[in-house]
């Protein structure tokens, strides 16, 4: 297929059109180029691309013209659109609106962690497109507001996503109640073995569009990975946020613990950042989101599942605080900057402790990034650091008596570790693996698990790292908001 036509060419209506032109978009992006016809004819499609290559305007644009086509029955919409995040389904929403603008097509959001009632309200509205996030829908299902019988296109976005959250079950539970005729549509960064066993599942004789290879980083994002120790981690992020021309950043962390603490530091030493992860009620999500996106706060400190798909323009650096566990994250956090052509900076602090992660980044990605000392010096990863990181440790702090209350002594770690979990919001009482929260939980326990292993790898003097349980439970007089 010729790859040069505009929008015009790909057989959308003019009202379509002018929506396109009302966002700003010149030309169809690839994703858009291959998929757009395809949809209009009413195939099954699998699409392989990431979020930030236009794929759910690939999507939406031709639904929405088809939808328009045709009219609906009250109470049974006639779009499903499946998204693993809140955050996702929340930006796929803002597209349709921007991308309708010219329709009157409605559509209702339903997605975890808020109240019942507006969802319950539009619903009432007889929408044409439900977006949705898996557990929200099941719910609804349940509560007998929905009839999803007149489901005529579904869409299932970011599928590796859904299949790593541990949501295919409830798709598959969601699919069943679905017409076994209609139009299926599957989008995935990534098409592995089990993505494609998916699309076999769900899609009928699909079509296969790509755009990217799985894992291909934009190339107006520059990478830097600089080799620190892990207590210094947090001193070599202030010193990074001061020296790089850094105007707004996401900066990841592998535990939702962590992004407490990083962003509660980064405060102290008074920068504007704010934590997102999700543990946090939704409204503060919300807010957060919109904070950063208007500029208020310029650093915002999150986890993987919360800043996944977060498709906020100018955001000039990532700072990945930790190495990823999965490189597929990496990709996947880096992707929030350098995007519609704009140059971003992705920086990734490593420790040697990491060095299997950075390995697995580099054949990811399929090139060295770059390491250096926090001097700008060429470092290499070292295949037996612990000994040697710990000497250096205690070298450190002979020489540098003064520096020692930047390090925190065992007391004020368990403090920040019983603050953290003191101050997360119950849990909302889903089964397991249900909610990208759940899921997330899940990956803090396999992450502890893991790194619980690595320790066992070991020598170990006294209590070693590992903090028995009875050491965290709060003292009394270090309980949250009480005086140091
Ligand atoms: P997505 O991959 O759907 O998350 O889209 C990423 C970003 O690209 C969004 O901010 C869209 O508004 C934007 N976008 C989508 N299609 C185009 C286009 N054809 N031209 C310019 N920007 C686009």
């Amino acid at each position: 297929m010729e790859l040069n036509e505009g929008f015009a060419d790909l057989g959308l209506s003019e009202p379509l059109l002018a929506a396109v032109a009302g966002a700003g978009y010149e030309a169809p992006t690839p994703i858009q180029q291959k998929a757009i016809p395809l949809v209009l004819r009413g195939v099954d499609l699998l699409g392989c691309a990431q979020t930030g290559t236009g794929k759910t305007a690939s999507y939406a644009l031709p639904i929405i013209d088809i939808l328009s086509a045709g009219t609906g029955k009250p109470r049974m919409p006639r779009c499903l659109i499946l998204a693993p995040t809140r955050e996702l389904a929340q930006q796929i929403a803002d597209n349709f609106v921007t991308y309708g603008a010219k329709h009157s097509l409605r559509q209702a959001l339903l997605i975890g962690g808020e109240g019942f009632t507006l969802q319950e309200a539009a619903l009432g509205k007889d929408p044409d497109i439900l977006i949705a996030t898996p557990g929200r829908l099941i719910d609804m299902f349940e509560r007998g507001r929905i009839m999803l019988g007149g489901v005529k296109v579904l869409v299932i976005d970011e599928a590796d996503r859904m299949l790593d959250m541990g949501f295919i079950p409830d798709v598959e539970r969601i699919v069943q109640t679905l017409p076994r005729i209609r139009q299926t549509l599957m989008f995935s960064a990534t098409l592995g073995p089990e993505i494609k066993r998916l699309g076999k599942e769900f899609l009928i004789n699909p079509k296969e569009v790509s755009v990217a290879p799985p894992a291909t980083v934009a190339g107006t994002v520059s990478h830097a990975m600089i080799l620190v120790d892990p207590e210094e981690k947090r001193a070599a992020l202030r010193v990074l946020l001061r020296d790089e021309a850094v105007q707004s950043a996401l900066i990841f962390c592998n535990r939702k613990k962590d992004v407490d603490i990083v962003s509660a530091s980064l405060q102290r030493h008074g920068f504007d950042a704010r934590a997102l992860h999700g543990d946090m009620v939704q409204h503060r999500r919300t807010e957060t989101l919109a904070a950063f996106k208007e500029g208020e706060v310029n650093l915002l400190v999150c986890s993987d599942v919360a800043g996944r798909g977060l498709d906020i323009e100018a955001v000039s650096h990532v700072i990945n605080f930790d190495v990823p566990y999965n490189p597929e994250d990496y990709v996947h956090r880096i992707g929030r900057t350098g995007r519609a052509g704009r140059e971003g900076q992705a920086i990734t602090l490593a420790t040697h402790e990491e060095a299997e992660a950075v390995g697995a980044i580099a054949a990811l990605v399929n090139a060295a990034i770059p390491l250096t000392t926090p001097e700008g010096e060429p470092a290499e990863l070292d295949a037996a650091p612990r000994e040697r990181s710990r000497s250096r440790r205690g070298r450190r702090r002979r020489e540098e008596p003064g520096t020692a209350e930047k390090r925190p002594t065992r007391q004020r770690k368990r403090t920040r570790d019983a603050e953290a979990a003191e101050s997360k919001p119950k849990r909302e009482k889903r089964r397991a693996g249900s909610s990208a929260e759940a899921n997330e939980g899940q990956r803090d326990r396999r992450a502890t698990k893991q790194s619980a292993t690595d320790r066992d790898d070991e020598r170990v003097t006294g209590l070693g790292d590992h903090v028995p349980a009875f050491l965290s439970d709060p003292l009394p007089a270090l309980r949250p908001g009480a005086e140091r």
